[in-house]
């Protein structure tokens, strides 16, 4: 039995901020236990204490050095569906409100990357392969090859490193890699550890690690070239031998419009009653006018430059002229937040926007919906066109990352696809698209029926990747 240990800094059900915390909950339940043994590490926030404090098991006491200071933390432990999670807590670090977003995020990493080296030293739990995710968790292949290496137990350790999203990736001043992380300066001077003139936590991710995933086999390909690259490209394509794609997946449970708090649950076999049903109850909790015949469309998302919003909040007018309602659902950048409020505004009854983060309100919005638009301007894999798909919602998505992998688009000869899809990054391409499907719901209803039986029927869990993650893990077992 191999031991794999995911290292992140989210993850349902404890904490979430966005698809990273969907991902650690899913990808871990999907790994097949009769071959590996998974465990989670995560950071002790204050809401997980507060919510599961009395169920935690006390492991250790440990003590951590970051610079010259030595810092004490405390293990704990919790099982919870077939997986054993470890805690680090630390509350001058993690007893906070908050995930991220502090001005001290950089040492919040840098203490709890090396409070996972020495946990495992100190509990004398050796796992096999360490798989980390994103840049908060990208400097532990680096202690482990270049700080730890005389400890023969964490040498042996292999590492697999995800990228969930290249365009956060953690660029801070060079002396954090002396004063805090106890490198000595060589490796930054020799380019190990060096990212022009800073360190960059991404990179140190990319170069250390001994195989690099990331989220969908297009943004593998996208990210080796300078327009996704986010000026890695380069180290990418050096990389490129060792770069892997692999398309995420979702908790088929978690999301379940038979099993989900929506207003009426559903199957493929009802789910033309069920959505009904959803719909008009959604459009009533929404304010929206009662009306089965308006195409539905709905935006759930963070409210940012890379979700496309711009395309979103320029064809606004064009999209409210239609017989189509539309909710927006998420906040983020000030200036997309004031034009959908200047939309609700100027479209009582027919358009709201609901400025907040609200797991069961998304819920909800996906039961009662009929479109999701999703028109990204890059998408390392997107999960809420997978959860659309679940719930019979189809995907209007932008031909980028995972969204071209995962969004077979319409083919009128053939009724195949279960969503629509444009290239272009432009309001126009967008808009075109969306006048088809908006014609196809109005006047073609058997083969928007169809599209929905598709998309439900589509395969969104975690099955086939969590396979190709296994042949990754044995392939860097050796
Ligand atoms: P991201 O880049 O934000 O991680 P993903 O599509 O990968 O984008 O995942 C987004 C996740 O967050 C999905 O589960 C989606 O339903 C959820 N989500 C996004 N915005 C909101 C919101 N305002 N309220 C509730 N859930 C949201």
């Amino acid at each position: 039995m191999k031991r794999v240990l995911f290292a992140a800094f989210e993850s349902l059900p404890f904490v979430k901020t966005g698809g990273l915390a969907d991902v650690i909950y899913a990808l871990p339940r999907a790994i097949d236990k009769e071959k590996y043994e998974v465990k989670v590490v995560l950071p002790l926030f204050k809401k997980i204490k507060k919510n599961y404090g009395e169920k935690l098991k006390h492991l250790n006491h440990i003590v951590v050095k970051t610079g010259s200071i030595d810092e004490k933390a405390e293990v704990y432990s919790f099982k919870t569906g077939g997986i054993d999670y470890l805690f680090i807590e630390n509350d001058k670090f993690f007893n906070r409100d908050d995930v991220y977003g502090y001005d001290d995020d950089v040492l919040r990493f840098c203490f709890y990357n090396v409070a996972i080296v020495e946990m495992l030293i100190q509990t004398g739990y050796y796992p096999d392969i360490v798989h980390c995710h994103d840049y908060h968790t990208a400097l532990f292949a680096a202690l482990c090859k270049l700080k730890y290496s005389e400890n023969e137990n964490i040498k042996k350790i292999k590492h697999v490193f995800t990228i969930h999203n290249l365009i956060y990736q953690g660029r801070y001043g060079k002396q954090i890699l002396t004063d805090y992380l106890g490198f000595d300066h060589k490796y930054y001077e020799d380019g190990t550890l060096r990212y022009n003139d800073e360190c960059n936590l991404m990179k140190i991710g990319i170069v250390m690690s001994d195989i690099v995933t990331t989220v969908s086999k297009t943004y593998a390909k996208e990210i080796q070239m300078p327009e996704y690259g986010e000026g890695l490209d380069f180290v990418l394509k050096y990389r490129q031998e060792d770069l892997y794609g692999v398309v995420n997946g979702i908790d088929e449970k978690l999301f379940d419009p038979k099993k989900d708090q929506i207003y009426k649950n559903y199957s493929l076999k009802t789910h033309v009653k069920g959505k009904a049903f959803n719909k008009e109850a959604l459009q009533e909790e929404m304010g929206l006018e009662k009306d089965p015949d308006a195409m539905l469309v709905a935006v759930i998302s963070r409210l940012t430059y890379q979700k496309g919003m711009d395309l979103v909040v320029q064809s606004i007018e064009d999209i409210l002229k239609k017989h189509v309602q539309l909710i927006v659902l998420g906040s983020g950048e000030s200036k997309y937040e004031y034009a959908f409020k200047t939309m609700e505004q100027k479209h009582p009854g027919q358009a709201v926007f609901h400025c907040e983060y609200n797991e069961n309100l998304a819920h909800k919005i996906y039961a009662g919906s009929d479109m999701l638009l999703m028109p990204s301007r890059f998408e390392p894999c997107g999960l809420s066109q997978l959860i659309a798909m679940r719930y019979g919602t189809l995907p209007l998505v932008r031909e980028t990352g995972g969204l071209k992998d995962t969004v077979e688009p319409y083919n009128k000869y053939t009724k195949e696809g279960r969503g629509f899809s444009f290239a272009p990054f432009s309001a126009w391409d967008m808009m075109y698209v969306f006048n088809i499907a908006n014609r196809v719901y109005e006047n073609k209803p058997s083969d928007w029926r169809m599209l929905v039986k598709n998309a439900m029927a589509y395969n969104v869990s975690f099955g086939t990747s969590a396979k190709e993650y296994e042949e990754l893990y044995e392939k860097v077992l050796g």
